[in-house]
C-alpha cells in the first residue's frame, strides 16, 4: 500500500471519512511516531478488548503476544521507520489474555521530508479462519499419512458429464503407493486419463462398466476381479465408495479401495481342488446335523448330488439300525474333543444300504463338524468274506477245525470257570475210501455233505459242530454229562445209518463219546479219549458208539 498524504486528506468530507472508519469491521488505531495510541475505532474495542480510555495514550505494546520474535519488531520499524508500509500477519494478545491471529497493514502518515508522523494500523481478525485453516490442513495430512501407507490400494476417479445424456467419462486423479507398487501403474502415468487411455479399450471398458454402477447407483459397490496390469496378475476385492456433489446432484468422484486378494484366492482355492477331487466324501455340517456342504464325490459313490443332500439331516440317510450310534458320535465331539470316528451304513440314491466309515472335526464353539466319509462297503465284505473263510469249512458250510478248537477251548474254561457239564462226540464215516473209489470223488463230497447235513439238523441251539478232519467231525455237548451225550451219539449215529445219500448209498458212522473233566486240556486230553473210544468203535464193528472211561 502506498503512504497517505496528509495533503490529499483535506478535500475530502471529513466526517464522512470519520463514519466510515467507526463503522468498519477491521480493528482501526493511530499511533504518533513513538507508537502511543493516539486514536482507536470501536472495532479495536472488540477485537483487543481495551476501551478507548484504556487503549488511547498506551503504547502498542499491549498488543503484544510475545509469540514473535525480536528480529521480528526490528524488521517491522526499520520498514516503517523508511517511511514504507508493512503488512503481514501476526499473533496478538487481547486483554483478556487469549490470542488471535490477525492481518495487519500498517502505514506511516510521513511529513513533506518523508518522515513518519503517525502510524495507521488496520487489523483484521483472521483468528478463525486460520484455526480453520489448520484444522484444514491437520486433515489433510493425516489422509495424506492414510492414503500414503494403508495396505489397501487406493484411487481416485474424477466423474465428468457434460450433460444428463451425455457420456460419463472416468479419469484417474491419485493413485496411492500401495496401487502404484502392486499395479505397476504411478500416478503421473494415468493422472487425467480415462481407463480406457491406461489400459487398452477391452480392459478399460470393464473397469468403466464397474465405475458406472458406482456412478448409477450412487452407492457403494463391491466386487472381485482379476487384473492382468504391469505389476502382474492379481485378484483384487475392489470397493466403490460415491462421492457425491448435492449442488451438481451426481456423483463427482470415485474413491475405489482394492485389497489384493491373491493369496487367499488361491488358498480357497486349493482347498476347493482337494474337496472337488477327493474320491472321499467331504461334508460340513451344521450344530444340528445338516448338509451344509457336500463334496462332488457323493454323486459317483453314492448316487447324491451334492445339491440335494445340502439341508437334510444326516440321519435322514442313516440305517434305522445305526441312527443312535451316529447321534452319539456326532454329539460327542465338541471344541475340548475335537475328533470323532464312527461306521454306519449309509442309505444310496438306488435305496441301498452302503458302509461308510467318518471321521469327524469339531474345532470351534460354531458347532459345526467337518466330516470326511469313506465307502468301506467293498471292505466290510471282504473282511466278512475272510472271517467266513476262516472260520468256515468251504465243503460242508459248517465251522472248520479252527473254529471248533476256539469253541472248545471257550466251551471248556466256562466249564472251568462256572462249573457245569461238558461233552464231546468225535465221529467218522465208516469206509468212506471205498465210497470215492466206488462212485468217484464228486459222489464222496455229496456224502461227507450230506452226512454233515444230517448231524447239523439234530443238534440243538447251543451244540458247536466242526468239520475235524477228512471225513471225520466234532460235536462239542455244553451242558450235557457223558450219559446224556450217549444218548445224543446215538440219535446222531441212527439218524446217519437211515438217511440216504446222493446214488442212494448208505453211510454209517462210528462215534466216540468223552466227558470234560475240569483241569484237563480239552484238546489234549478231552479229545484224544474221544479218539481213542472212535478208535474202540472202529475196533469192534463200526457203526456203533464207544465211551471213554
Ligand atoms: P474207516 O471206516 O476206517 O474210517 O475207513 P475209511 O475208508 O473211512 O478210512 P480212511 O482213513 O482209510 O479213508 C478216509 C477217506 O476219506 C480217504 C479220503 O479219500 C476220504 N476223504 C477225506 N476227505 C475227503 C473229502 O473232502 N472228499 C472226499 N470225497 N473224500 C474225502
Ligand atoms: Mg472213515
Ligand atoms: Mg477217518
Amino acid at each position: 500500500m502506498s503512504n497517505m498524504n496528509v495533503a490529499d486528506e483535506s478535500a475530502m468530507d471529513l466526517g464522512v471519512f470519520l463514519a466510515a472508519i467507526e463503522s468498519a469491521r477491521h480493528a482501526i488505531f493511530v499511533t504518533n511516531s513513538d507508537g502511543l495510541i493516539e486514536y482507536i475505532n470501536p472495532a479495536f474495542s472488540q477485537v483487543t478488548g481495551y476501551s478507548a480510555q484504556e487503549a488511547l495514550g498506551a503504547k502498542t505494546s499491549i498488543l503484544r503476544s510475545g509469540v514473535m520474535t525480536a528480529e521480528y519488531y526490528q524488521d517491522l520499524w526499520s520498514q516503517l521507520l523508511a517511511g514504507n508500509s508493512w503488512s503481514e500477519s501476526i499473533t496478538n494478545r487481547r486483554k483478556n489474555g487469549e490470542l488471535y491471529e490477525a492481518w495487519q497493514i500498517i502505514s506511516p502518515i510521513t511529513d513533506e521530508a518523508g518522515r513518519p508522523l503517525k502510524f495507521v494500523v488496520i487489523q483484521e481478525d483472521v483468528t478463525e479462519r486460520v484455526q480453520t485453516e489448520r484444522a484444514l490442513t491437520e486433515l489433510s495430512q493425516e489422509y495424506e499419512i492414510v492414503f500414503t501407507n494403508t495396505q489397501d490400494a487406493i484411487f481416485l476417479l474424477s466423474v465428468e458429464q457434460e450433460s444428463p445424456d451425455a457420456e460419463v467419462v472416468f479419469r484417474f486423479l491419485r493413485l496411492n503407493a500401495t496401487h502404484e507398487e502392486l499395479t505397476g501403474f504411478t500416478t503421473r502415468q494415468v493422472r487425467g486419463k480415462t481407463p480406457t487411455e491406461v489400459v487398452g479399450a477391452e480392459l478399460g471398458g470393464e473397469l468403466c462398466a464397474n465405475y458406472r454402477r458406482c456412478f448409477d447407483s450412487r452407492e457403494t459397490v463391491v466386487y472381485d476381479e482379476v487384473l492382468d496390469l504391469p505389476a502382474g496378475r492379481r485378484t483384487w476385492r475392489t470397493r466403490l465408495s460415491p462421492v457425491i456433489d448435492a449442488a451438481a446432484d451426481r456423483v463427482v468422484q470415485i474413491i475405489g479401495t482394492a485389497r489384493d486378494i491373491t493369496l487367499e484366492e488361491r488358498l480357497k482355492n486349493d482347498q476347493q481342488f482337494f474337496f472337488e477331487v477327493s474320491p472321499d466324501l467331504f461334508a460340513i455340517l451344521t450344530p444340528d446335523r445338516r448338509f451344509q456342504q457336500a463334496s462332488p464325490a457323493w454323486a459317483p459313490l453314492m448316487g447324491w448330488e451334492p445339491s440335494t443332500l445340502i439341508g437334510h439331516l444326516v440321519t435322514e440317510y442313516v440305517h434305522p439300525d445305526d441312527i443312535n450310534s451316529t447321534i452319539d458320535a456326532l454329539s460327542a465331539v465338541n471344541e475340548a474333543s475335537p475328533f470323532g470316528v464312527f461306521e454306519a451304513r449309509f442309505r444310496t440314491q438306488g435305496g441301498e444300504y452302503r458302509w461308510t466309515s467318518w471321521n469327524i472335526k469339531c474345532p470351534s464353539v460354531d458347532g459345526m463338524i467337518y466330516a470326511v466319509a469313506r465307502d468301506v462297503e467293498e471292505n466290510k465284505r471282504l473282511q466278512a468274506r475272510l472271517i467266513q473263510m476262516s472260520t468256515v469249512d468251504q465243503l460242508t458250510g459248517i465251522s472248520n477245525r479252527a473254529q471248533g478248537s476256539v469253541d472248545l477251548h471257550r466251551e471248556a474254561e466256562r466249564v472251568q470257570r462256572h462249573g457245569g457239564k461238558l461233552s464231546l462226540i468225535m465221529c467218522d464215516i465208516d469206509h468212506f475210501k471205498q465210497v470215492n473209489d466206488n462212485y468217484g470223488h464228486a459222489v464222496g463230497d455229496e456224502g461227507l455233505q450230506n452226512t454233515a447235513h444230517v448231524i447239523e439238523k439234530q443238534l440243538r441251539t447251543t451244540d458247536f459242530f466242526a468239520r475235524w478232519g477228512g471225513e471225520e467231525f466234532v460235536v462239542i455237548l455244553p451242558d450235557t454229562d457223558r450219559d446224556g451225550a450217549v444218548v445224543f451219539a446215538e440219535r446222531l449215529r441212527e439218524a446217519v445209518e437211515t438217511t440216504r445219500a446222493a446214488n442212494n448209498i448208505a453211510l454209517t458212522i462210528s462215534l466216540g463219546v468223552a466227558e470234560y473233566s475240569p483241569n484237563e486240556d480239552p484238546e489234549r486230553d478231552l479229545l484224544s479219549r474221544a479218539d481213542r473210544a472212535l478208535y474202540e468203535a472202529k475196533e469192534t464193528g463200526r457203526n456203533r458208539v464207544c465211551v471213554a472211561s
